[in-house]
Formats: C-alpha cells, sequence, structure tokens
C-alpha cells in the first residue's frame, strides 16, 4: 500500500484500548509514516448524574488508568506516542492537531447522544480528515445480513440468520513505526488522585481480582482457556456466583475495548482445535452475540433505549421513592439474597449475571422503581459498564425491551436455586468472617 508521507495520523483512542486487532491503529499504521496517539480523560465522565450517581465510580476509573498505563507501553512497543490528557476533546484536539501537524484521525465510530455531540463539533472546528469505523462489534455492521432499522426485536432470530449468514473477520496486526516516529516527553498517565478518588479498599474475596489493560486481558484469555481449560465447562459453571472462574470475566476488557471480540472468537476457535469443541465452547460465542445484539439493538432504536418506556414505549406505574433506592443500594432490602449482591457490588464494582438479572427485576418488578435509577446506578459502578449492554439488559429483565415474554425473578426460588449452601450471601453478609 502506497503510503502518504506527508500526512500525519492521529489515532484517537475512545472504547478501543488496545494495539493487537485495532482497526484506526491498523488503518493509521499503514497509510501513514507518522502516527501519534491521544486518549481523553473527560472530567463530564466524572461529573454527577442527574440521579445523584458519578458517572464512573472508583473501581472503573482504577481500570480506566491501568488500561491506560498498559496502552502507553504497548504503543511505545511499536514506538508510537501515547498522550492522555486530562480535558475535553473539544477544548484540546485543535491546538494539539495544529502542534503535530495532524491531517487524519482515525476513531471508533460511537453513536450515543454524547459520543455524537463531541464529534459533531470536533467536526466543526478543526478541518481534518475523519476516519470513523466500527469497531466494537463482533460481526461488523457491513456484514451482518440486516441494516440498522430492520434488526429483528427478538434475539433468536438475529442469532440464527447471523450464524448461518456472517463470518466475523480475521485479526489486524499493526505495523511498527520506525524509531523517529516517537515524541519524547509525554505527560504520564494520571493517578486516581488527579481524578480527585482515593485509592479503593477492595475486599480480597472479590470475584475481580484482575488489572485493567489489554496485557492482563490477553492473559485472561490464556489463562481461562487454555492454562486451566475452564472455557471447557463454560456452560455448566457460567450462573456461579463466588471466586474467579465461574465466568470468562473479559467484559471488563470488552467494555473499554482492551480485548477485541474478535480476540476472544479466534481464541475460543483455536481451543476447539487444540483440545475440544463442545456446548461450552459454542456458548461463550452465543454470549458475544448477545452482546452484539444490545450494540444493534442501541443502533436501531438510539436514544430510546435511555427513555423510561424504553424501545416498547411501555407505560408503568413507576416510583422514584429515594428510601427504596437507598435500601437498594446498601443491601437493606427483604431479600438476603439481592443485598448479597448489592454489597459484592459496592465493595468491588463487580456483579455475576445471575445477580445483576436478580437485583434488576427486584428494583424495577417488585419494588416498582423507575429502572433507569438502577441503570444509572450500575453505570457509576460496574467495572464492566458499557452503554449498550447496561441500558439493553436494564430495559429487558424490566419489561420494557427484548424479552419477548416479559418475566419477573422470583429472588427467593433464584437463591435456592443458585446458592443452596448459602456460601455466596455468606461471603457478602457476614464480612466479619472474610475481613
Ligand atoms: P461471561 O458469562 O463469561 O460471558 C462472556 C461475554 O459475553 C461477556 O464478557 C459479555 O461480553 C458477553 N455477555 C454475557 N452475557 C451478556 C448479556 N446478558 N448481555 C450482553 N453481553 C453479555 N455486561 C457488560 O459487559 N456491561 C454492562 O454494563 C452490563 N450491564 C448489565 C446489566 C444488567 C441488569 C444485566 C442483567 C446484565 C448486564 N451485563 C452487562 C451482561 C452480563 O451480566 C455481563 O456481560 C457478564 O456478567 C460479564 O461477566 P463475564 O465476562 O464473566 O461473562
Amino acid at each position: 500500500m502506497q503510503k502518504e508521507q506527508t500526512s500525519n495520523a492521529l489515532v484517537w483512542y475512545r472504547n478501543d484500548l488496545r494495539t493487537q486487532d485495532q482497526n484506526s491503529l491498523y488503518n493509521a499504521c499503514s497509510k501513514h509514516e507518522k502516527v501519534v496517539a491521544i486518549y481523553y480523560l473527560d472530567p463530564r465522565h466524572f461529573e454527577y448524574d442527574d440521579y445523584g450517581f458519578k458517572r464512573t465510580e472508583v473501581f472503573r476509573a482504577k481500570f480506566l488508568l491501568e488500561s491506560l498505563e498498559d496502552l502507553k507501553n504497548r504503543l511505545s512497543d511499536l514506538n508510537i506516542s501515547l498522550f492522555v490528557i486530562q480535558d475535553r476533546p473539544e477544548n484540546h484536539m485543535p491546538e494539539f492537531s495544529n502542534n503535530h501537524k495532524i491531517t487524519d484521525v482515525y476513531y471508533q465510530h460511537e453513536w450515543t447522544t454524547y459520543e455524537r455531540e463531541v464529534e459533531a463539533s470536533l467536526k466543526q472546528a478543526i478541518d481534518l480528515n475523519w476516519h470513523p469505523s466500527y469497531d466494537q462489534f463482533l460481526f461488523h455492521p457491513e456484514d451482518v445480513p440486516y441494516d440498522s432499522k430492520n434488526i429483528p426485536e427478538v434475539f433468536t432470530q438475529f442469532r440464527k440468520r447471523l450464524e448461518k449468514e456472517t463470518c466475523v473477520r480475521s485479526e489486524l496486526t499493526a505495523s511498527k513505526r520506525s524509531q523517529s516516529n516517537r515524541i519524547g516527553n509525554t505527560p504520564s498517565v494520571p493517578s486516581l488522585p488527579d481524578l480527585g478518588f482515593d485509592l479503593p479498599d477492595i475486599p480480597e474475596r472479590t470475584a475481580f481480582p484482575f488489572e485493567g489493560g489489554e496485557s492482563a486481558g490477553l492473559n485472561r484469555i490464556e489463562e481461562y482457556m487454555f492454562q486451566s481449560r475452564k472455557l471447557a465447562y463454560y456452560k455448566k459453571t457460567r450462573n456461579g456466583l463466588v471466586g474467579i472462574d465461574y465466568s470468562s470475566k473479559f467484559s471488563a476488557w470488552l467494555a473499554n475495548g482492551s480485548l477485541s471480540p474478535r480476540t476472544i472468537y479466534w481464541s475460543v476457535k483455536r481451543f476447539e482445535k487444540a483440545f475440544k469443541k463442545n456446548q461450552s465452547t459454542y456458548w461463550m460465542i452465543f454470549e458475544l452475540i448477545w452482546r452484539d445484539y444490545f450494540k444493534y439493538i442501541s443502533l436501531k432504536h438510539g436514544d430510546s433505549i435511555f427513555y423510561l418506556g424504553g424501545i416498547k414505549n411501555r407505560a408503568y406505574n413507576w416510583s422514584s421513592e429515594e428510601r427504596l433506592v437507598r435500601k437498594w443500594i446498601n443491601g437493606e432490602t427483604e431479600s438476603d439474597f439481592v443485598n448479597a449482591n448489592m454489597i459484592e457490588l459496592k465493595q468491588t464494582g463487580w456483579m455475576s449475571n445471575r445477580g445483576r438479572q436478580n437485583v434488576a427485576s427486584y428494583l424495577s418488578r417488585d419494588l416498582e422503581v423507575d429502572w433507569r435509577i438502577g441503570a444509572a446506578y450500575f453505570e457509576s459502578m460496574l467495572l464492566d459498564y458499557d452503554v449498550h449492554s447496561n441500558y439493553g439488559n436494564w430495559m429487558y429483565v424490566s419489561g420494557v425491551g427484548n424479552d419477548p415474554r416479559d418475566r419477573k425473578f422470583n429472588v427467593q426460588l433464584q437463591a435456592q436455586r443458585y446458592d443452596a449452601d448459602h456460601r455466596f450471601r455468606k461471603r457478602w453478609l457476614q464480612t466479619d468472617l472474610f475481613s
């Protein structure tokens, strides 16, 4: 491919904090000699929302900073400098691109309101060649047999056609730059106190003891799939509640893009070739299709994923009673199963999928509290917060989304089924046992 010698590329990192299988990085390196990278720690992500929750709490902030530190090192191995800037992109990028004689910007296309607005104001302020690309999907939007307006409302329909008709693209590897591409004196990655946080005191019994960053994410794939081979049992264990291995824990790396879903997919395929292909290996991919599905639903429905009536535009008699919300958040409801899950979230930023389904159903269907308050609390707290998965799942469980059967969880029966020996509840309710 002919390189454009006189043009300089900027890779504007968003939720795609990796070097392996990174479309923007790959394209920038294929087409330009000079490549520099930037990430904005936008202060708006750390403000309080309308419900009084910090948009990003300490657990995800810590994970993000670790991810950026790792990204800086990995890019440095490619002779690419990463600038991590605490500012709004609109305030900083115009002067930066001018100073570095940037001609082209490569970035992941995001479609939620705030991200669209940022992009629009940048484009208005700076006259550059903008190269957005979808890089968050397993199945690329150009390859799926639907356009965004006719995505089926039922997951099974969506999945079956995709599995028959669509292939997952191969992984991309960006080429290394020459030494002269490096820029001296890039600012160091800010610390938690720089972002206004104290260091968190995370209990050792956390189910998510992992660090942020692509290197840790790739290690987790290696460990979960190829060393312990737990992937072979995933379908049997995935509803678990205790420990690190009942599920993959890939979500946090996927959420900020430290891992590409295609890397996970192709690792599963490698595992199947080397060891075993079974229902569990299939189910890992099945769950990744759920992840894609909520992104496609969000593309289709736009901002209605944030509305009270959801994508179904359905009216219920919702309450927003603060007392009920406080009890739910603090693990003081009448259900010890809900309480244990909520305490785990509060202390660690993590909750299992089984836990999330139950606490969400309890808040919206039993307490009949406005589901968006729960979703906003999850947004604040979750290590793996992903706008589409979070709001999509909340709508689903709350009866305003894609569940064709409109189910409600019986939290007592669920506790008996998934925590019969009370191991999970003891772990989070009797804190003195573990401190
Ligand atoms: P595994 O069971 O190992 O699954 C592998 C991967 O498949 C996950 O990493 C994830 O990317 C994907 N996946 C699995 N289940 C789902 C699902 N139900 N929806 C979408 N993708 C799925 N997931 C997030 O990544 N971010 C969120 O903000 C989020 N909010 C949620 C809110 C509620 C109310 C509920 C019920 C679920 C939410 N989930 C969210 C989905 C799911 O709970 C997590 O993806 C899962 O628990 C992560 O653990 P894991 O990586 O070990 O998953």
